[in-house]
């Protein structure tokens, strides 16, 4: 156990991947703090967290990956040392083109010297690729991964809690003075929110222009799939091992809920029916609900008003990526008060505030 001395400075709420990761850089820092969850739904345990450097809709780089990307892979990789399990999972992507323009985009691209570090040359093997139905051919992503969620935020949870850092309780707005950063008598130097979905109801940022999107995933059995890829046209498809396979994901935008449908689980099947010739069992349907934003952009930084509270949220559907820079310059900015980029911090939404 970690001898602590100090008084917890911070008080975060929300152990996701969000608050798992400030969390780890704020110790990191040396500097204490406190985690409040309670563990009602786990965006972040649910996600198949796959690392895809592209957007496929466009094919184009995802956001700032050249600097995403080496961030996340040391931090996965520096908590399987510390946390000693295996999270930082390296898989091939194969993406199937959906129509001619989107290969012809491709080929031009390929060689591109920004692009060249995350897509493979096309070869005659890619063109007549057999393991899918295949009509334009197909790409093959270079740098990707994905994370193993479960193991992650289960030992993250048992880490933060053996060590004394997180409660299992329900953060009650009731119970806290947002003037003086004050929580159940403690007062702390801030409270950071990393609620997820569950920000929308927060009645201090609940200006943000946070969204929930609704995401069911299934889980396969199939001894007809190739296992050393993942699959992805219209659905992914992503091996996990013993032959079994996530599908996924769908999108319902203003769904703040975890309930299954048979809808999205036919829509899902069907979609992975299209993209390969194989028998297919369903073992498995979850749901869980992103935090995303109309901007495609995390909401990161200090209330306009009430300095003592901070957000961290908004990592929409690339989260396992980008969390691990995005907590680091996060912490920076409450440690040196560097400032935070411009994309991200919540400033951009400031005349929202003001207006209400
Ligand atoms: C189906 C699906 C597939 C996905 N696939 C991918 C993927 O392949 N790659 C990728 O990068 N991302 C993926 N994502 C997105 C990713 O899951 C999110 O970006 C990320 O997990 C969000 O983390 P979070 O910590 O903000 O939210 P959450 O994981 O929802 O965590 C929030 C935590 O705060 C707690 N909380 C909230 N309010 C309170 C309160 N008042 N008191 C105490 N505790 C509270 C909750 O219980 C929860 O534990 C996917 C998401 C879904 C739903």
């Amino acid at each position: 156990m970690i001898e602590k001395n100090n008084k917890p400075k911070f008080l975060i709420v929300g152990a996701g991947l969000a608050g798992i990761c400030v969390a780890k850089r704020l110790h990191e820092n040396g500097i204490d703090f406190k985690i409040i969850d309670n563990g009602l739904n786990e965006s972040s345990r649910v996600a198949a967290g796959v690392i895809n450097p592209l957007v496929f809709r466009r094919t184009t780089k995802s956001w700032r990956v050249d600097e995403l990307l080496p961030i996340a892979v040391d931090f996965y990789q520096n908590l399987e040392e510390l946390w000693g399990n295996k999270y930082y999972e390296p898989i091939q992507i194969r993406r199937a083109f959906s129509h001619l323009q989107e290969r012809e985009t491709w080929i031009e691209r390929q060689n591109w010297e920004d692009y060249s570090p995350y897509m493979k040359t096309i070869d005659d093997l890619d063109t007549n690729f057999d393991g899918l139905k295949n009509t334009f051919g197909t790409g093959v992503v270079l740098q990707t991964a994905y994370i193993h969620t479960d193991a992650f935020l289960t030992d993250a949870r048992n880490w933060f809690k053996n060590n004394q850092f997180l409660i299992d309780a329900t953060f009650d707005f009731k119970e806290m003075d947002a003037q003086t950063g004050t929580f159940q008598g403690e007062k702390y130097d801030s409270i950071i929110f990393c609620e997820g979905y569950r920000g929308i109801e927060n009645p201090f940022f609940n200006y943000l222009p946070l969204e929930a999107t609704k995401g069911e995933i299934l889980t396969v059995e199939s001894t007809q799939i190739a296992d050393n890829e993942l699959l992805n046209r219209k659905c992914f498809i992503l091996p996990i091992g013993n032959k079994q396979f996530k599908v996924g994901a769908t999108y319902t935008w203003r769904s703040p809920n975890t309930e299954l449908t048979e809808e999205a689980k036919t829509l899902l099947f069907e979609q992975a029916n299209s993209l390969v010739d194989a028998e297919m069992k369903i073992v498995q349907h979850q749901a869980g609900v992103r935090p995303t934003v109309l901007d495609r952009r995390p909401l990161i930084g200090t209330h306009p008003k009430y300095s003592k509270l901070k957000i961290f949220n908004g990592l929409g559907a690339k989260g396992y990526m980008m969390a691990p820079l995005l907590s680091e310059e996060f912490v920076s900015n409450l440690v040196t008060e560097s400032p935070l980029d411009k994309e991200i911090d919540i400033e951009r939404y400031r005349k929202r505030y003001i207006q209400e």
